[in-house]
């Protein structure tokens, strides 16, 4: 829980800067570029991320899947159709969501990705968090749990519970892809995204109004809010 004075300089710090569309698109292009490590050799595309720079939830999962390699888009697939329904079963929409990847290249097979590969890459989202100053990052899954909180307990025992570390709020979840066939699953991933309701509630009311970009969204920026 932050004191009166951190959260004072928190707010007048998300004030001063906001960030914008340029920005993320600027990192998003050094990421398609990206050659960083071996699965920029398999892959059709690299995927940066999806969703407005504008977003109050982050989401962070393992990889791009083949249909993601394909459209160059994050969770498209079923687990991306749970994912929507969690965040309007809150009364949000896939418009406050930045979803991304803790590697951005699919890995052959879909197989997990190796520690050096999700080393390479982990720059690019330590930037996306630094730019879109989430009011939640929610952890996909226990690679996503592994990278960003690395010293915690497994996602069995810590999904749902709200982490705040460096002044981040992170909330593991059980990966979306892991309830499409286990109806427990899916009803714990509801609960748990209740709680997040509550979290997000709470961060209003201790922040100042979120900066807005001012600048106007050409086409090609628009392809980054277009569902
Ligand atoms: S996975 Fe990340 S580090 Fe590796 S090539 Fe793709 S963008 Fe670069």
């Amino acid at each position: 829980m932050r004191s009166d004075r951190e959260t004072t300089a928190y707010n007048r710090l998300r004030m001063q800067v906001a960030p914008t569309t340029e920005q993320l698109l600027e990192i998003h292009g050094r990421i398609r570029a990206c050659v960083a490590c071996r699965l920029h050799v398999t892959r059709t595309q690299a995927v940066p991320g999806y969703g407005p720079v504008s977003a109050r939830i982050m989401a962070v999962g393992e990889a791009p899947g083949e249909k993601e390699d394909q459209q160059g888009r994050p969770f498209v697939g079923a687990a991306g159709k749970l994912l929507t329904e969690l965040v309007e079963s809150i009364g949000l929409t896939r418009r406050d969501l930045y979803i991304t990847n803790t590697v951005r290249c699919r890995p052959p097979g879909n197989r997990d990705p190796e520690p050096d590969e999700v080393t390479a890459c982990s720059h690019f989202l330590d930037e996306q968090i630094a730019l879109l100053r989430p009011d939640v990052i929610l952890i996909l899954g226990r690679h996503a749990l592994l990278r960003l909180l690395p010293d915690s307990a497994g996602i069995s025992r810590l999904h749902g519970e709200r982490v705040v570390r460096h002044e981040r709020t992170y909330v593991p979840l059980y990966h979306p892809a892991a309830a499409l066939y286990n109806g427990s699953l899916r009803e714990t991933l509801f609960a748990d995204m209740a709680r997040v309701r509550a979290y997000l509630d709470e961060a209003e009311s201790l922040r100042a109004p979120r900066p807005q970009p001012s600048e106007p969204v050409n086409a090609d920026q628009l392809s980054l809010f277009a569902l």
